[in-house]
């Protein structure tokens, strides 16, 4: 059966963890050829590109850390070279780092923006530069989170990145809608990936936490690999400049006591 992604590239940052990988598999599945991004842990980079091999699909890995500019375009001309195109970004690598305001170092203030915020704002250049050359449409797909919209104290760092990447898709999506280049957020709420371990193991903060969301539950990352299939389709080829939540209902659910 023909893949709705048939003869396109994607390219997914921190591919082999949690969403990301998710993502990858996912978009492979889906018939795109993919380039997964890694930073630091090969073996887990490899078992993505594994897992996308044993199910038909085609993978290459490729080590750039998004906070560094060069990294950021040479990781779009390994996707040409290797792959002949790059179609379909997907800017998921993210950190985070808690702390009262007031105890916000200037070190964990660059290293949360310069991942979160600087390596999808230069990786998307790249992206959209080599589009522009070659006259091509394209998709950008930022995971964002429901933090650029709803207020998590103690992690000033994540909610400002995540708060401009949103009004960063809005903003491309006029800009490059004219070039034919979709430009969408995905929301997640609580997903269960290596990012809340520490949250996994706190009982009590967990289940407030899951007094919360409406599904009772935490998401599972190819939760989210379904709606990034969506927009990376042509079925999703009209939506521009929209952020789609998918945290079970927790954005929604503000009461009274
Ligand atoms: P994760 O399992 O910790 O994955 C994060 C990924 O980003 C890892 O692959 C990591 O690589 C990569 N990464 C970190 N710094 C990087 C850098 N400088 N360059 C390239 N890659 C880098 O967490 P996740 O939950 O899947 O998070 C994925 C995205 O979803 C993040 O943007 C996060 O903010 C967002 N999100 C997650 C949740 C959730 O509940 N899980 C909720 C809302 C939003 P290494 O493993 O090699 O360090």
């Amino acid at each position: 059966m023909a893949g709705r992604l048939d003869g396109k590239v994607a390219l997914i940052t921190g591919a082999n963890s949690g969403i990301g990988q998710a993502i990858a598999e996912r978009l492979a599945r889906e018939g795109a050829d993919c380039v997964i991004d890694y930073i630091d842990h090969v073996e887990e980079a490899d078992e993505t590109r594994s897992k996308i091999k044993s199910a038909g699909g085609n993978a290459v890995l490729v080590q750039a850390d998004v906070s560094v500019v060069a990294d950021c375009t040479n990781l779009i001309e390994q996707a040409w070279t290797q792959l002949g195109s790059c179609d379909i970004l997907v800017n998921n690598a993210g950190i985070e780092r808690t702390a009262s305001f007031v105890d916000v170092t200037e070190a964990d203030y660059d290293a949360v923006l310069d991942v979160n915020l600087k390596g999808a704002f230069f990786l998307t250049q790249a992206f959209v530069r080599k589009l522009v050359a070659a006259k091509k449409p394209g998709r950008i797909i930022n995971i964002s989170s429901v933090h650029e919209d709803m207020v998590f104290p103690h992690f000033a760092t994540y909610c400002a990145s995540k708060g401009a990447m949103r009004m960063l898709m809005r903003d491309l999506a006029v800009e490059l809608g004219p070039l034919g280049i979709t430009v969408n957020n995905i929301a997640p709420g609580a997903i269960n990936t290596p990012i809340n371990t520490s949250l996994l193991a706190n009982k009590p903060k967990l289940n407030a936490l899951l007094a919360n969301i409406p599904l009772g539950r935490l998401g599972e990352p190819d939760e989210v690999a379904g709606v990034a299939a969506f927009l990376a389709s042509n079925d999703g080829a009209y939506v521009t400049g929209s952020t789609y939540f998918i945290d079970g209902g927790l954005i929604r659910n503000y009461h009274e006591q």
